[in-house]
């Protein structure tokens, strides 16, 4: 396994190759990351794990400086992986070498969910793989469905602009049925405890759901009850299209999308 750190000789290493599988990441590496690499070693011969904690997706600077970054414990268990070949840890000017400014916005209709509440954030995302892809010329990127949301967005421009696939992959939970998420490690023991017992609460919700004719009306309760009971702020919690994203008060072919601050911890699910 090769750690690369910098453009020149990522440019130079990955050259000869044009089956290369890519899993963009921004550190905190946990099991989700790790199932993506596992599926990219299967389906690409040869497969590449960026670790860049992109500034300009953050729409709050708090969340920026507290994103929980460990690059000596990354490696540690990136190395573990027997198969994986590259690992590109880039510089700020690595990535932003290309002065030219992003053109890059976002649909109105896609101006929902995470979208309409971290303002900016998907532009940054979007800008990030535009430069990322660019680079690393992937024949598949690997995302996380746990982002549902990124994952349909990226896929879509990326798909549209490149001659890359975008798979993606299911979410990992722990073994109490929490997504598994670098911001986990931001909380101790009990406030741990306290996430899952609130995660579990919320995936009931999708069995009440199943008979339940006006699903949106439903949740809309569901939140306040929420809220109040575990002192929690639901940014959203719709039910919603997997195809297109559009709200849907059906039970087949939606999912419910969650947002929400546990003590200014922000979390997201979908399911
Ligand atoms: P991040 O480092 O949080 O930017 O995530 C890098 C990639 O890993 C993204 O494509 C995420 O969607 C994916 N990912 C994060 N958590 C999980 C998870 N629990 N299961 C599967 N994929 C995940």
């Amino acid at each position: 396994m090769k750690i690369i750190l910098n453009n020149n000789i990522l440019r130079k290493t990955l050259n000869p190759f044009n089956d290369i599988g890519f899993v963009p990441t921004m550190g905190g590496i946990h099991d989700g990351h790790i199932s993506l690499i596992k599926k990219s070693i299967q389906l690409n011969k040869k497969t590449i794990v960026s670790i860049f904690v992109n500034p300009k997706q953050f729409n709050d600077i708090k969340d920026f400086k507290s994103y929980p970054s460990n690059i000596k414990n990354d490696l540690s268990i990136l190395k573990k992986i027997r198969q994986l070949d590259f690992i590109y840890i880039p510089k700020f000017n690595d990535i932003y070498e290309d002065k030219k400014k992003s053109h890059i916005r976002l649909k109105k209709k896609d101006k929902i969910l995470c979208a309409k509440h971290r303002k900016g954030h998907f532009e940054g995302v979007l800008d990030v793989m535009n430069r990322l892809t660019t680079l690393i010329k992937p024949k598949k990127i690997y995302m996380g469905k746990k982002d549902f949301q990124q994952f349909f967005l990226v896929r879509n421009f990326i798909e549209q602009k490149f001659n890359t696939k975008v798979i993606g992959c299911k979410t990992i939970r722990n073994k109490n049925k929490l997504a598994l998420s670098s911001r986990n490690f931001l909380l101790n023991k009990q406030e741990l405890n306290d996430v899952e017992k609130i995660s579990k609460l919320f995936l009931n919700l999708k069995n009440k759901i199943k008979n339940t004719n006006n699903i949106n009306r439903f949740l809309q309760k569901s939140k306040k009850e929420f809220e109040s009971f575990f002192k929690i702020k639901i940014e959203y919690l719709e039910n919603r299209n997997t195809k297109n994203l559009t709200i849907s008060n059906k039970y087949q072919k939606s999912k419910i999308f969650l947002s929400y601050y546990y003590k200014g911890i922000r979390l997201i699910d979908n399911f």
